[in-house]
Order: structure tokens, then C-alpha cells, then sequence
């Protein structure tokens, strides 16, 4: 943007109008900036708005058609352009920075730029509607005046307590002590405490005990890692294994930006945003930390998203949207695990938070570091091949504690001939008995939720399918029901088989309700965690029950892949991956050996994380699989070589880009000639490779029938603008057939 004395109009984007943006007059005398959130009318409604540019020049250059100008200028015939209302705050809401992201991306991914914008805001910030709130906020008394009433033994406990903590937040002081309000304000009444309501920005990290922590002196490898991320200019992707110290490693690379005056976003899966990975960031940087979180209430979110944009909280640290933190003076970006799934939005826009953050970083300037044990392969051959990031190894865990020693058991050996494999092999069961012996924890692994994947007919072996989409049902021993994971539903077991009429039912395969039976029969005295989507419901109970396994009121953490991410428990020695093939066997995912690679690696990860040794025992029906080999050898390069041998071979990302266009629609016939057709125009862009359409592997999905086109191409623009042109995304969700573009996708269900 060009400096201008007078800006005389403004770009607008209305959240709800999306498909374009709109032009405003400024109003003589205002002040408006790019970036700030404005009150527009539009349609004779007042709404919210956002600046985008400003210009000197009118940028809207009437059409003929008098339809065209309808919307902006209601019906008068000469151009009239409507002024800003109102500016809602003088401090802008987006930098110019991010709105030149926000233009990248909306270009990359092919959607809307409203849309676009819509995913760079929280929803409660969107809508406006949490304003700051008053709280209870108890303070200690000090010293406490002479003559009180004296203190029973209870009381002066907890006063105590609120003393070392220096109060806090009434209701957040009752749930850390576990007391009442009542009994907190009686303390109040007697005058040891003020107890008052204030205005009070909701943080979720107020009134959390956290003992402050000082940088601790690097190893060798993290100094030298730090150093490398202080002085490049590309991207740094931290190779380090698990345990190797990686999160110290940012931490001090932080300490260094803050003290350049700039701020720093740190990205983490979402399901490792625990209190234990953000407590130690908050015991570094205190109150300069800001949560930004699904899980935080809306005021929460609220509250700490205008902290972060007003400046007073300068370490962000959240999952994939954080990414869009209106941090000021951005000197830095950490996407931890970035070899993650969850950092790619599985609605639209389908946006990568990895390549977001690279992409952010290299706009406003500011250092990128990707970490990882198991990095993804695109980022591996940027950092090795390409050179487009630098590489930092950390190959050895501090203190020099072992990698733990993994044994591969063959499942088609392990159990008695003719009948079906055990859940848990003999050397495994003696390996929990010893573990538990020595009051230590054991972590198990099971990718698969419910009790049963399969309810099948004893008679004609049909499995019982959801009658909305293309998939089995799973059985759910402890409420008796067949629930979909698809859509969701759930119906009582038939008494009789559908297809024969035959009244024999038998759960087929595990599942991790099944797995928690069968521990009960061969451990009965173990106490079992199990953790998974359906044991996780309630808001808190994630962060719940691993409280409860750390502070070892469980033997044993059974759970899916929940379980597998960036958790650090020291007491845990052993680590069971009940059956390594379920990832492996996915037949549509060509990163099939890539997730499997990752997930035996992390998974092993949590063994041996103290002064304990780990064991790993990993069961699996190919024990031969060169991914399962490598990753029970702990040996990444040997497993990326390989890997990437075969994709380039076949041509496959990370030597190409692959997208994915996915037609859906009530009539397959219908769905089968829009297929068609859309590979045909695709077919007639230059340097675009698109594959025969194909039902989708997950061929029906609540009641709506789903067709797939994979295409590839050297650069993921191509692709972008080759479906742009074929329909824009604002008439992607019209008319029956409905179409969703996932550029560089990594769910090709
Ligand atoms: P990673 O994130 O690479 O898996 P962590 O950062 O969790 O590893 O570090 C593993 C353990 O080592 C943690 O308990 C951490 O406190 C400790 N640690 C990290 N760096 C150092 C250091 N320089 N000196 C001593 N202990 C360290
Ligand atoms: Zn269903």
C-alpha cells in the first residue's frame, strides 16, 4: 500500500456477504486504518466489516448492468457510494501482514478471501458478543490484621494456600483446593481475605499454580540447534527425537525474541494442548503467555485473543488457528510435531497451519522453526534435498537416556494354531506382569475405538452396515449399541441377520473397549485408563484422566492415537502397540507407510522418558514391512530414503502436488456424469495429471453419495487456478451436485 495523504475509499470484506469485497467512502475527519474492524450498511442493514485497503482512487468502476450495482448502491442510477459507519476500534484487527496471507491463501487454497478471513478469527471474536466480564476475585490479606478469629486447622490450610498462590479467581481458587465458595468467603468474612467483584479478562491461566522455571543450560546439540535458528533465514526444521529437549530449545529461542521487543506463536497439536506442555510455557513467560484453544470457553477465547492483539500477551501458544494470532511484531513461529495431520483444517478452507506458518513468517519477516521426531516427508526433502529450510539434528536424548529397545512379535506365531490371534501376545503379558511388578506404568495402543470394528453374521458372515453411509458398524459392548463413526448413529444389535435371517451375531476384530475386557481377565488387579473418543467426551476429562495416570492412579493407559502425541510420562517403562497394521493397510493412502512410520515412532516415544529404561513391544501381522522394520530400528533417514525413493518413483508428493476435488450428491448417476465432465476440462490444462474419476473410498457419507478426482501437478497454484476456472468456490456448494477442492490434501477419504 502506498503511503496516501487522504484516503478517500475503503475495501471492505462483510463476513456475512462472503463472494466479494466492497467498496466504502471514508467519512471526512475519520481515521481509518487497514485492518480495523467497522459498522458498513449494507441492504439497509447495519454489519460488520473489516478494511482491507484503502485507495485515493473510487476502485469500483460501475457496470452497465443495473443488477450489478443493485447490492451497492441501492437503487439510485449514478453511483452513490454509502460511507463507513463507524470505526469499533481504533487498533486494527488484522496487520497488513496478515492480510497479505489472508490474499495468499485464499489464491492457494481457491476459496473465498471472506472465508478465508472468517477462519483467521475466533468465533466469539467474530460475533462480538462475549464482553469483558465482572469475576469474584479473592486477595490475601497481608499481613493479616491482628485480633481475627482464630483459624481451624481446614481453614488455615487453605489460607495458606491462597497466600502462596496470591488468590486469584474465586471459582478458579475453589476447583485448584477443591473447596467451596462458601468456605472461601467465610475466610473473607473473617477478614483474612477480600473477596470482590471485579472486571476480570478471563484467562485461563489465571489463578493456575505454576512455579516459575529459569532457562536450564543446553546441551551441546541444543546449543548449536539454537544457534542455527537465531541466525537462519530460511525455515529450521529441528530434527530431534523424542526426549531430546526440543521444547527448551523454543523456549530459549523465544527468551531471545521477546527480547529483540518481538512476539512468538507457538503451534501444537491440538490433542497435546494438555496443561502440561502449556504449564510449561507458562512457567517460563507467566502472564506474557496467551491460550487460544477450542476447549477455552468463549470469554476465554474472547479475552485472550484481544490481550494478544493489544499487545499484552506476547506468546501465543495453540493449536492449528493459532497460527492467525493478531501477534504484534511477530519475530517468530514454532509448529511443534509438524509432521501432524491435525494442522490440516478438514473443512474448508483447507488450509495446512504448517505451511500457513511458513509462509507467515517469511511475509512479516520473522524465524520459522519446524520440530519433529518424524518429520513429514515434504518438510524432510526441503530440508535436505531442496535446501529450502535448514536442518538441525538433536539424535540423542538429554541426560543420555536410551532410546527404549523395541522387539518386534509376529502375530500369525503367536497364538494357538487354527485359532484367531490373541489380543496380547505371551512376551508381552509377561512384560506387563514384570512392569506392574515394579510399580511402574504401562502405556497400550490400540487404533481402534469400541469394542468390536466388525458385528458379523455367524451364519453368512455379513457385517451390519449404517443405512446413511458406505461403512461398517462398530460394536459398543458397555452400552450394547452399534454406533457409525461416520455419521454418528446408533441402532440396537437385529436380532435376526438382515441378509439370512440367521439369529447369530459375533463381535469380529478389537477394539479398545474389547482390549480393557480382556486386561480385566489377565490383570485383574491393574488399574486401567482407557482413553479414546468415546472415554473423552466432557470438556475437561481429556486433561482428566492423564492428570490421574501421572499422579499414577492407574497402572496402565489404554487408549487410540489420542495417546500417542508429545506426553511425558517418566514412570512409564513399557509401551504395547497392540497390532501395528491397522495404518498400514489403508489401501487409498499412499502416506500409509509414512503414518505407520510416525506412529510406532511417537508411540514408542513414551517409554523411558525418565531415568527408567523403556521397553517397546510392537505386534504385528508384517513384521517384514520395511516402515515397520525402520521404525522399530528407530532409524528415520534409513525409513525416508527408502520412502522417498518410491514416491519419486511414482511420482507422488513430495515430488508433485496432489489435490483432491470430491462431488457430492443424492443421485450417484447424476454425481457419475459431473465426475466426468470435470475430468475431461481438467484434462485440457496443460501440465495437470488427473486420474479417472473414482467413487471415493468412503463411497456414501450421510445419505450423500461422494465421487473423487485426484489430480497432480508440479505446483499446487496450477491446480488452484485450473478449478477456479472450472467453478469458482461460491459456486462450488450450489445445485445437487456439490463439489469441495482439498488442495495438497492428506485425507483422501
Ligand atoms: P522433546 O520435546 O524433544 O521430546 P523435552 O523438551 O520434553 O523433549 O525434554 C525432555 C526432558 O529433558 C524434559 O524433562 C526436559 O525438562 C529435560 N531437559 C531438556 N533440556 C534439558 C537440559 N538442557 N538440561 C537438563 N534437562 C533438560
Ligand atoms: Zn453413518
Amino acid at each position: 500500500m502506498a503511503a496516501m495523504d487522504t484516503p478517500m475509499y475503503a475495501q471492505v470484506a462483510i463476513e456475512q456477504v462472503p463472494g466479494r469485497l466492497f467498496t466504502y467512502a471514508v467519512p471526512e475527519g475519520a481515521e481509518v486504518r487497514v485492518g480495523q474492524s467497522v459498522t458498513v450498511p449494507w441492504r439497509r442493514v447495519y454489519h460488520r466489516g473489516y478494511v482491507i485497503a484503502l485507495s485515493a482512487e473510487c476502485p469500483y468502476v460501475p457496470k452497465a448492468a443495473p443488477e450489478a450495482q443493485g447490492d451497492l448502491f441501492g437503487e439510485a442510477p449514478a453511483p452513490r457510494i454509502k460511507a463507513i459507519e463507524r470505526v469499533e476500534d481504533p487498533l486494527p484487527y488484522f496487520s497488513e501482514g496478515t492480510i497479505r496471507l489472508l490474499r495468499w491463501m485464499a489464491e492457494y487454497y481457491d476459496v473465498g478471501f471472506t472465508l478465508a478471513l472468517r477462519s483467521a478469527l475466533p468465533a466469539p471474536v467474530r460475533e462480538g458478543r462475549s464482553q469483558a466480564r465482572e469475576r469474584y476475585v479473592v486477595a490475601p490479606v497481608l499481613p493479616p490484621p491482628p485480633h481475627l478469629p482464630p483459624l481451624s486447622k481446614r481453614q488455615k490450610a487453605l489460607y495458606e494456600d491462597i497466600v502462596r498462590v496470591d488468590g486469584g479467581l474465586l471459582a478458579r481458587l475453589c476447583e485448584e483446593f477443591s473447596t467451596t465458595a462458601p468456605t472461601i468467603r467465610r475466610l473473607a468474612k473473617m477478614g483474612y481475605l477480600t473477596c470482590e467483584r471485579k472486571e476480570a479478562p478471563r484467562s485461563p491461566l489465571a489463578g493456575r499454580r505454576v512455579l516459575p522455571s529459569q532457562p536450564l543450560p543446553l546441551t551441546a546439540s541444543q546449543a548449536e540447534a539454537l544457534g542455527v535458528i537465531l541466525r537462519e533465514e530460511r525455515p529450521v526444521l529441528l530434527f530431534g527425537v523424542t526426549g531430546s529437549g526440543k521444547t527448551e530449545v523454543y523456549m530459549q529461542a523465544i527468551a531471545a525474541t521477546l527480547e529483540e521487543g518481538r512476539g512468538a506463536i507457538v503451534l501444537v497439536p491440538e490433542i497435546s494442548l494438555t496443561p502440561q506442555t502449556v504449564s510449561r510455557f507458562a512457567a517460563r513467560f507467566g502472564g506474557q503467555v496467551a491460550l487460544l484453544h477450542s476447549a477455552l470457553s468463549d470469554g476465554e477465547r474472547h479475552d485472550e485473543w484481544h490481550r494478544i492483539r493489544r499487545g499484552q500477551a506476547r506468546v501465543v501458544v495453540g493449536p492449528r488457528s493459532a497460527v492467525f494470532a493478531p501477534v504484534r511484531r511477530l519475530g517468530l513461529i514454532i509448529v511443534d510435531e509438524e509432521h501432524d495431520t491435525g494442522y490440516k483444517q478438514d473443512e474448508s478452507p483447507r488450509y495446512s497451519a504448517r505451511d500457513v506458518a511458513v509462509m507467515r513468517a517469511h511475509i512479516e519477516h520473522a524465524r520459522c522453526v519446524l520440530g519433529s521426531a518424524t518429520p513429514s516427508l515434504e518438510s524432510w526433502r526441503n530440508a535436505t534435498e531442496l535446501g529450502k529450510y535448514a536442518l538441525a539434528r538433536m539424535p540423542d536424548r538429554v541426560g543420555g537416556a536410551e532410546l527404549p529397545s523395541v522387539t518386534l512379535i509376529d502375530l500369525r506365531e503367536a497364538g494357538k494354531p487354527g485359532e484367531p490371534s490373541p489380543i496380547f501376545s505371551e512376551p508381552l503379558i509377561d512384560a506387563l506382569k514384570g512392569c506392574l511388578a515394579r510399580g511402574e506404568q504401562a502405556i497400550l495402543f490400540l487404533n481402534r475405538r469400541g469394542y468390536a470394528p466388525t458385528y458379523q453374521c455367524a451364519a453368512c458372515g455379513e457385517p451390519i452396515t449404517c443405512e446413511h453411509c458406505a461403512a461398517k458398524l462398530t460394536y459398543h459392548a458397555k452400552d450394547d449399541t452399534l454406533r457409525c463413526h461416520l455419521c454418528g448413529r446408533w441402532r440396537r444389535p437385529p436380532a435376526k441377520c438382515p441378509t439370512c435371517g440367521a439369529p447369530l451375531f459375533r463381535p469380529l476384530g478389537v477394539g479398545t473397549q474389547r482390549v480393557e475386557q480382556a486386561l480385566g481377565k489377565i490383570l485383574p488387579q491393574a488399574r486401567v485408563i482407557r482413553m479414546d473418543a468415546d472415554s473423552t467426551g466432557r470438556r475437561h476429562s481429556h486433561d482428566e484422566l492423564l492428570s490421574a495416570f501421572r499422579a499414577k492412579e492407574a497402572d496402565i493407559l489404554l487408549g487410540t492415537q489420542m495417546i500417542a502425541k508429545g506426553l511425558d510420562f517418566p514412570n512409564v517403562t513399557l509401551v504395547g502397540i497392540l497390532s501395528a497394521d491397522r495404518s498400514l493397510n489403508i489401501a487409498y493412502d499412499f502416506r500409509a507407510a509414512e503414518r505407520t512410520f510416525q506412529l510406532i515412532a511417537q508411540v514408542s516415544g513414551r517409554a523411558g522418558r525418565g531415568v527408567l529404561p523403556g521397553q517397546v513391544f510392537v505386534q504385528t501381522f508384517q513384521p517384514e514391512h520395511p516402515a515397520i522394520r525402520a521404525a522399530c530400528a528407530c532409524d528415520y533417514e534409513r525409513f525416508a530414503a527408502d520412502e522417498l525413493a518410491l514416491r519419486r518413483a511414482q511420482g507422488l508428493p513430495p515430488f508433485s502436488r496432489l489435490a483432491c476435488l470430491t462431488l457430492t450428491g443424492p443421485d450417484p448417476a447424476a454425481l457419475e456424469r459431473a465426475a466426468g465432465e470435470a475430468a475431461r476440462a481438467l484434462a485440457r490444462t496443460p501440465g495437470l495429471e488427473t486420474l479417472p474419476p473414482m467413487p471415493a473410498p468412503l463411497e456414501r457419507k450421510d445419505d450423500l453419495w461422494r465421487w473423487q478426482l485426484l489430480i497432480k501437478a508440479p505446483s499446487s497454484l496450477r491446480i488452484a487456478r485450473a478449478c477456479h476456472a472450472l467453478r469458482p468456490p461460491d459456486a462450488r456448494t450450489e445445485g445437487p451436485v456439490k463439489a469441495l477442492l482439498d488442495i495438497d490434501a492428506v485425507f483422501l477419504a
